[in-house]
């Protein structure tokens, strides 16, 4: 059935940049002949419609506001470090992976009192540990969706603590929001470092914060740290209808059809139940065709992809290069190494993005005949 007489269509496994929902599309297309000047006033509805969206996808409208900003998650991460804590506020940094190291080492460069909680990557955290050390913090940040494991950390957990010792507690919700259930009110966060790339299905050039409102009203008297990522003035720009520097309006476009696409799936539930029934063909046909999965006891997996041990007798380089350049009915495949120091004995497998199921199904077989 392969037709190499066509140019292949190329599947992306990787976690940021993968094909978009038509209504994305659409705008990438048709922005040119109108654009829209970011302080005028056709700017204001969008802005208003896109931070509202971005807060009500997530049934988190009443308590929370979303704040817009160019870049991508980790642009957020800085935001939320450097306007959601005071200067003098020690926080406990949970770090477990690649993405826990980042709020570490971002954390120490605006020079914010760190207590140190690191555990080898993918493994959980000791809860009760959590709570004995957050005794003497004032604030704890961590992960939610584990991207360089695959795995899920547990937030609800604590944040439970954190509610019960009065603590803030921050959340990475880069990987996760918008595809896996999350109860922002529930868990009690403060604050999330968020994307409109990733679980939201627009480009990786536009992020969001989310901001508790009881948070964000103490946030006006912080000192400001992070110049042109200062949240709270953003925030009070934005509800204006403008945004302190140049903002690019096409993109902030582009969030507002990837969030009408996720309402026509049905909104997070949908697209949770959408990406579980990529997880359900993909990961029995991994280990069919004898590939192990990483786990990690009681961190559940992630709904957007898979850890796999790199099988014997191939590496890494050569099974990307042969899932890239080998037509298997119409396609070709991009596959993802695992980050820093899991790379020599893992790879990753995301399915993230705007494809058919069939399109795993043919991976699948693209997949037996790369490793045979
Ligand atoms: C992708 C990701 C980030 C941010 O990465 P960028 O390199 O800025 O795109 C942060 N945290 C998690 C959990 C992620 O998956």
């Amino acid at each position: 059935m392969s037709n190499t007489s066509q140019t292949p269509k190329v599947v992306s496994l990787t976690p940021a940049v993968f094909h978009l929902p038509e209504k994305v599309n659409a705008v990438s297309r048709s922005y040119g002949e109108n654009p829209i000047v970011p302080r005028g006033p056709k700017f204001k509805p969008v802005l208003d419609r896109v931070r509202h969206g971005l807060v009500a996808a997530l049934g988190a409208d009443q308590d929370y506001e979303a704040i817009l900003l160019t870049g991508s998650g980790s642009t957020a991460i800085a935001a939320v470090l450097g306007s959601c804590l005071r200067p003098s506020e020690r926080l406990l940094v949970i770090r477990n992976g690649a993405y826990g190291d980042r709020i570490f080492e971002f954390s120490r460069a605006i020079g914010q009192t760190v207590i140190d909680y690191e555990l080898p990557y993918g493994h959980r955290p000791d809860l009760a540990k959590v709570e004995a050390l957050l005794a003497d913090a004032d604030a704890v940040a961590m992960v939610h969706g584990g991207t360089s494991t695959c795995t899920l950390n547990p937030v609800a957990e604590v944040g439970a603590i954190a509610k019960r010792l009065g603590k803030k507690l921050l959340m990475d919700g880069i990987s996760s929001l918008y595809v896996e259930p999350i109860d922002l009110a529930a868990w009690n966060v403060a604050a999330v470092m968020g994307s409109c790339n990733k679980g939201l299905h627009s480009h990786p050039n536009m992020t969001a914060a989310i901001v508790r409102k009881d948070l964000l009203a103490d946030m006006a008297t912080f000192p400001s740290r992070t110049p042109n990522l200062e949240l709270y003035k953003t925030w009070k720009s934005q509800v204006a209808g403008a945004h302190p520097y140049t903002i690019d309006p096409m993109s902030v476009l582009q969030v507002d059809a990837a969030l009408s696409a996720l309402a026509d799936e049905g909104g997070v539930a949908g697209r949770h139940a959408i990406y579980q029934a990529r997880c359900d063909i993909l990961r029995p046909g991994y280990e069919r065709l004898g590939l192990v999965i990483a786990r990690f006891p009681e961190q559940p997996l992630q709904s957007i992809g898979t850890m796999l041990e790199i099988p014997q007798g191939t590496s890494y380089n050569a099974l990307a290069d042969r899932l890239a350049n080998t037509v298997v009915d119409g396609h070709v495949f991009e596959i993802y190494s695992a980050q820093g120091k899991l790379s020599d004995r893992y790879f990753r497998l995301f399915h993230m993005g705007d494809y058919p199921l069939e399109a795993y199904r043919i991976f699948l077989r693209a997949l037996a005949s790369s490793l045979g």
